[in-house]
């Protein structure tokens, strides 16, 4: 098959916050050097921003690095953090709240902001820089040559779902760079297969993962601008690591969450019902109070910290944000270090460039610069806190808060964990009480997609891979009774539907979220791209 080829200087999987930083730095300072250099950046989503979705108090500390006119440049840095409140709720209804918000958890100077919009500001400053941004276009598999990463195929538009060419059959093009940089996001396929090929993992703790289910509503509520609540308790109390968010942003309008960590043993838990309880408790039904629904998602997040980061470079490539696994678990927050990672790719692709080798050598200096730098000090220093909160109840925030205060000092030996999915246990039926039936507060799988605006060309083939059905079938229905029904947070999975034997595959319904490829008990499901621009549409999320 005849594919079109594109030559480029460097290719950037991904327009999120690292990605677009990288561009950025590296377009700074190719025009300081007078150069001539073709950036380019692919993004899976339609248009930038769309398939966007984090909570988010956002750290100013490396846009104010890379950008320091972020405010002259129309930044939409949303709502200034006024108040900071941590509660723990009771199955009860109450909400209690703590005398002290925790050291990590205090955001004053940072501001409530949606990554949507970041984002798309942030594609705006890398085009005025001479990047090129291709929405649209999925990276479908990785061009490897001599052992080094050389570029990205996209994928093909226009094939049936039997996987035959249709009339608007585009084969994807072979997009040929000296450098790519993957910026995928938490569990990108093209990271996830270069990560296993080339053992980047090996010596690693595994990566542990959550899944963070939000809405955004809009509510007459007066006073809840730029107050920032963090929940713990109700509805997980003693089953899941994880909690909840609540952000006032301008005008009534609010972001709410719930994080649930993949490394649960109940396989019948489901992070939605588990949200849909969390909005019907008392406290949190009171905010909402009067107000509507508008965007509804969910997205994976990588918990695991720096003992589960991989190495982040070889020879062509670099991987930055949340594909090398930089979140803060301890303050809850992962762009100012995705950008920081970014930024700092950047500064190493150029040295690749102008050296004219971007061997394994020349590109570990990203790693290194990155692990030695701030955002490297921050994750050392909280190294052991996610591990810390997987220790139970009240042993884990303990630990944990131990872990906060010492500065990692306390406990200083390296915690160990299990992949999350080695957790699952056998059937059981779900613990979390069940959401009551409140219209307009608590919604069903399928209302929440509609919310999420996704849409995929239905007629292609299903980009959610079943690698062993026979197991799906038999074994997975013995031993956890398909709990890919349960942790899908869009309805995807349906197992015995009307008039259709075993599992039905609603590929079209899928918002991106990565859950079923990392929680599946068996590693059995395989989250592929589908066509480009097909997903979610987070706007303002
Ligand atoms: Fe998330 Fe997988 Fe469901 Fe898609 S199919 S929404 S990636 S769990």
């Amino acid at each position: 098959m005849e594919r079109d080829v594109l030559e480029v200087d460097v290719l950037v999987i991904g327009a999120g916050a690292a990605g677009l930083a990288c561009a950025i730095r590296l377009a700074d300072a190719v025009q300081e050097a007078g150069r001539e250099t073709s950036i380019l950046v692919l993004e899976k989503g339609a248009e930038v921003g769309n398939h966007i979705l984090s909570g988010a108090v956002m750290d100013l500390r490396a846009l104010d690095e890379l950008i320091p006119d972020h405010a002259e440049r129309g930044f939409p840095g949303g709502v200034p953090v006024a108040r900071d409140e941590m509660r723990f709720l009771t199955a009860g209804g109450r909400a209690w709240k703590a005398p002290i918000t925790p050291p990590g958890l205090r955001n004053h100077g940072h501001r409530i902001v949606s990554m949507y919009q970041v984002t798309r500001w942030l594609s705006g400053q890398a085009e005025e820089r001479g990047v090129d941004v291709y929405p649209g276009f999925a990276g479908a598999e990785l061009l490897v040559e001599d052992g080094a990463v050389c570029g990205v195929r996209t994928a093909d538009m226009g094939r049936g779902s039997d996987g035959r060419p249709k009339d608007t059959f585009e084969p994807g093009m072979d997009v040929r760079a000296q450098v790519t940089v993957l910026a995928e996001g938490p569990r990108g396929s093209l990271t996830k297969r270069l990560i296993s090929d080339l053992s980047l993992d090996d010596g690693c703790n595994p990566q542990i993962y959550a899944t963070g289910v939000k809405e955004v509503w809009q509510t007459p509520a007066k006073d809840m601008e730029g107050r920032v609540i963090h929940t713990l308790g109700a509805p997980l109390t003693g089953l899941v690591v994880g909690g909840g968010f609540i952000y006032g942003q301008e005008d009534g309008r609010i972001s709410l969450g719930l994080v649930t960590g993949l490394d649960y043993e109940d396989a019948g838990f489901d992070p939605h019902a588990a949200f849909s309880a969390f909005k019907a408790h008392p406290f949190v039904e009171g905010i909402l109070e009067g107000g509507s629904m508008l965007r509804y998602g969910a997205k994976t997040i990588p918990e695991g910290g720096w003992y589960a980061m991989p190495r982040m470079s070889g020879a062509g490539f670099c991987i930055v944000g949340d594909g090398a696994g930089l979140v803060n678990m301890m303050r809850l927050k992962g762009v100012h270090l995705a950008m920081k990672s970014g930024a700092l790719a950047g500064e190493t692709v150029f040295r690749a460039l102008d050296v004219d080798d971007a061997s394994a050598d020349v590109m570990s200096g990203y790693e290194d610069a990155l692990r030695s730098s701030w955002a490297g000090r921050e994750m050392k220093s909280v190294r052991n806190f996610r591990q810390a909160l997987s220790l139970g109840t009240w042993a884990g925030p303990a630990v944990a808060g131990l872990h906060g205060v010492t500065g990692g000092f306390l406990p200083w030996w390296r915690m160990r964990t299990a992949a999350g999915h080695t957790h699952m246990a056998r059937a059981s039926g779900s613990k979390v009480p069940a959401a009551p039936a409140r219209e307009g507060l608590v919604f069903d799988k399928l209302t929440d997609v509609y919310h999420s605006g996704t849409v995929h060309e239905e007629d292609q083939p299903c980009h959610l891979v079943v690698t062993e059905p026979d197991l799906c079938a038999n074994r997975c229905t013995e031993e956890f009774g398909n709990p890919c029904q349960h942790f899908c947070p869009a309805n995807v999975y349906e197992w015995g539907r009307e008039g259709a034997a075993g599992l039905t595959i609603n590929a079209a319904n899928c918002v991106h979220c990565k859950t079923c490829d990392i929680a599946d008990p068996y590693q059995i499901i395989q989250w592929t791209v589908p066509e480009g621009g097909g997903g979610p549409v987070y706007i303002d999320m």
